[in-house]
């Protein structure tokens, strides 16, 4: 779903060595010195098996033609996903599930006044690309679940239509009650917009793509160049994905043929006015319609006009109908059994269903997929066993709302919660830099794999290439020496946004979503010319990142698999989970310093005399002064982790030297538990189905991650008793993570002695 960014790693703590740093030949970790170097041997013959020419085969026939939920080719392809799994020798099936999908039957935008222009709506076909005029299997360009809707009123620009626009809004005097509003795509998942418009009124919502974020501001536009042309727009799922992901009729269940369904009137994860998303082709004429004030400075776009805010005199007429079926989906699963520890099972995804062709998104990731698995096929015809059961999953349904992902976790959910040892996931691919976001628990195994994968642009490791990356972009000298001092890259925490979520988000499985990218600017994203021409011409025409996709997976997968014990680490999480904190506690006195500070410059009347009296300007809101909160539970709490995990880590360093690790498989299932400690039942404040207590995607960003989101959405949001309440829990959570790794030392010790 979302396309691949190369975050930038913040680095601002420095903390000492956590772990030795294996090199290429050092001992893994969670092996004995023998296993370790049979291990490196069956890796380095994978390692060699992934062929790019087989990948770009893999992209063609997938995106071949479109293969969107319930299409015949999104069926068609599981069908020979299966097929072909089955013909390399693998144990392979298709589970389905029945989910409501919604598809357009009726779309219109019309600016009514002050004249007239009706939005085409429409991305027309380009010769040079062929996939491009497969006209009758394309799904038109539309928001899935949004609600139908017919509506006529005045238009408002609301630039990124997050909460921090709205507030600026208010300071212009302007409010979108009654009002349509038009967004621009960027800065937050694009399903806050029109929930945001909603809690402020607005009964309508038009979601543009302008030319600064993705066209011709960034580059030379499709075909020319990679970037989004005047008539591209973006589809994609406006399901409140922040509040459950999965199928709406069936939360927290699988949306097996016999499952209990909610009433459509019942589900609250769509939206609560019509939106639609349209091309800056069509954009302009409505934007150019508008008077009211000139917008902000940071507000405008690269549109040739001067934006204004409105509203009107431009009035807007806004329709969606959609048809609002089951349809079924499709994941198709392989099982490689355990030789001996068959109970744990090591699970690897990407997704199969795209918008449109999909070449980017999600075949630049499934295509790496499929050649890990034709290489693990030969492996198994060589002799070689993994230990733990692997998982091979290609979800149906991750655009709409992470749908097979999602029902299919749900389903399995109490087996999933005893055996899943660690979910992998990836969602497209471009050329640049490693990307790794997730569950800190893996993030010193995640450094030692990207150890020995090698970059194909630059033949150092993906890892120091991307060290250096983060050394030339830190913002700080601090960030810039705390990443060349510690040991280990740090990883990003996992927000939402891909078949990850209900694995961390949900069941507490330690997850890590990953992927290459940074080097290609692309603005075809969900667009009718995300295909097979554009990803050969602007993205990795050789498929070598794809190749170095499929190596890093294919790594990751057989070392966990085959670990005597499985490396999970937890000096480096209770070092992340310390920076948190920190972070939260600037983060409430800040809320505190600026709400005293905005309260004195009222009463100074600073707003007033500042304030061009020719143009309308009202004084922002009196705001109560936020109390001190007790940040000591945390603090101790996270102090107690430090201690479990230091005296973890030092059993285990023991085990691994000694050899005695071999006996210690044992320690897996505490290993296990430590991960689910992290979630609760009652889950997050007013959103049960998130269960984890570190990681969340926020209510109002989307994707991006929040951790301790109870906390540090309580303290957004002016919430302070629910923030103090929130903190209680957290440590709570932190103190059961440290007994978890404590009972996991207890057993180390016992089965070692
Ligand atoms: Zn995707």
């Amino acid at each position: 779903m979302r396309r691949f960014v190369a975050v930038l790693v913040v680095l601002l703590a420095i903390f000492p060595t956590l772990s030795a740093a294996p090199s290429d030949s050092g001992q893994l970790a969670g092996y004995t010195r023998d296993n370790s170097q049979s291990e490196r041997q069956w890796e380095q013959k994978f390692r060699a098996l992934p062929d790019p020419a087989r990948i770009r085969d893999n992209m063609q026939r997938l995106s071949a033609r479109p293969h969107h939920v319930g299409s015949p080719y999104d069926k068609d392809n599981a069908e020979w996903l299966l097929a072909t799994f089955k013909q390399w020798g693998l144990d392979a099936h298709i589970e389905t599930f029945n989910v409501l999908f919604p598809t357009p039957k009726q779309r219109a935008v019309e600016l009514i006044e002050p004249k007239r222009y009706v939005a085409k709506l429409e991305e027309p076909a380009i010769p040079v690309d062929p996939t491009s005029g497969q006209k009758a299997e394309q799904l038109p360009t539309y928001n899935a679940y949004s609600i139908d809707g017919d509506v006529t009123a005045p238009l408002v620009y609301v630039n990124y239509g997050i909460p921090d626009d709205y507030d600026q809004l208010d300071r212009l005097g302007i409010s979108v009650k009654g009002a349509i509003v038009i967004a621009r795509y960027g800065h937050s998942w694009r399903g806050i917009k029109p929930k945001v418009a909603a809690e402020h009124g607005a009964v309508g919502c038009i979601i543009y793509s302008d030319p600064h974020e993705d066209g011709y501001f960034e580059g030379d536009v499709f075909p020319k160049g990679a970037l989004r042309n005047e008539w591209g727009a973006q589809r994609g799922s406006v399901d409140d994905i922040p509040l459950y992901p999965g199928d709406p009729l069936t939360p927290g269940v699988g949306a097996t043929a016999d499952a209990k369904r909610l009433p459509l009137a019942e589900v609250k994860t769509l939206t609560k006015i019509p939106v639609l998303p349209i091309s800056y082709g069509d954009a302009q004429p409505l934007l150019s319609a508008l008077e009211g004030p000139v917008a902000p400075e940071a507000w405008r776009g690269s549109l040739p006009i001067t934006y204004h805010v409105g509203p009107g005199p431009a009035k807007v007429h806004l329709l969606v109908k959609s048809n609002w079926d089951l349809k079924p989906l499709n994941d198709v699963i392989v099982t490689i059994p355990g030789s001996e520890l068959p109970n744990e099972w090591v699970i690897r995804g990407n997704h199969h269903d795209a918008w449109v062709n999909g070449a980017q998104d999600p075949i630049s990731g499934m295509a790496p997929e499929m050649e890990e698995l034709r290489a693990l096929s030969e492996l198994l015809k060589q002799g070689w066993r993994p230990k733990r059961t692997i998982i091979y999953a290609a979800w149906d349904g991750e655009e709409p709302g992470l749908l097979g992902s999602t029902e299919w976790a749900e389903t399995h959910a109490d087996e999933l919660r005893q055996k899943a040892v660690a979910y992998f996931n990836t969602d497209g691919n471009d050329r640049g830099f490693l990307g790794v976001e997730g569950s800190h628990s893996l993030e010193s195994f995640i450094n030692d794999v990207a150890r020995d994968i090698t970059d194909p642009e630059t033949n150092t490791s993906v890892w120091e290439r991307r060290k250096l990356y983060d050394i030339s972009n830190a913002k700080t000298d601090e960030d810039r020496k705390g990443v060349r001092d510690r040991s280990q890259l740090r990883i990003e925490a996992i927000g939402s946004g891909s078949d990850y979520t209900v694995f961390v988000d949900h069941l507490g499985i330690a997850s890590l979503n990953l992927g290459y990218g940074g080097e290609v600017d692309g603005g075809i994203y969900h667009s009718i010319y995300d295909d097979f021409c554009w990803y050969t011409h602007f993205d990795d025409p050789t498929f070598v990142y794809g190749r170095a996709l499929s190596q890093t997976l294919g790594t990751a997968v057989m070392r966990l698999a085959d670990a005597d014990v499985v490396p999970l680490e937890f000096n480096g999480m209770a070092d992340t989970y310390a920076r948190y904190v920190d972070e939260l506690e600037k983060l409430a006195k800040k809320k505190r310093d600026d709400a005293i500070e905005r309260d004195r410059e009222l009463d100074e009347g600073v707003f007033t005399a500042v304030a061009d009296p020719t143009k309308k300007s009202v004084p922002p809101p009196r705001l109560v002064i936020p109390p001190y909160l007790n940040f000591a539970p945390l603090h101790n709490a996270v102090d107690t982790l430090k201690n479990s995990a230091g005296k973890y880590q030092a059993a285990f360093a023991a085990a691994q030297a000694d050899g005695s690790l071999a006996k210690a498989s044992a320690v897996d299932a505490k290993l296990i538990a430590t991960e689910h400690a992290l979630t609760n039942n009652q889950g997050l404040p007013e959103r049960p189905w998130f269960k984890n207590q570190l990681y969340a995607p926020g209510f109002y960003t989307g994707y991006a991650a929040k951790t301790m989101p109870a906390i540090r959405e309580a303290i957004e949001q002016d919430k302070w008793p629910l923030a103090d309440q929130s903190i209680a829990v957290v440590a709570k959570v932190l103190q059961n993570e440290a007994a978890a790794i404590d009972s996991a030392t207890a057993e180390l010790e016992t089965v070692t002695k």
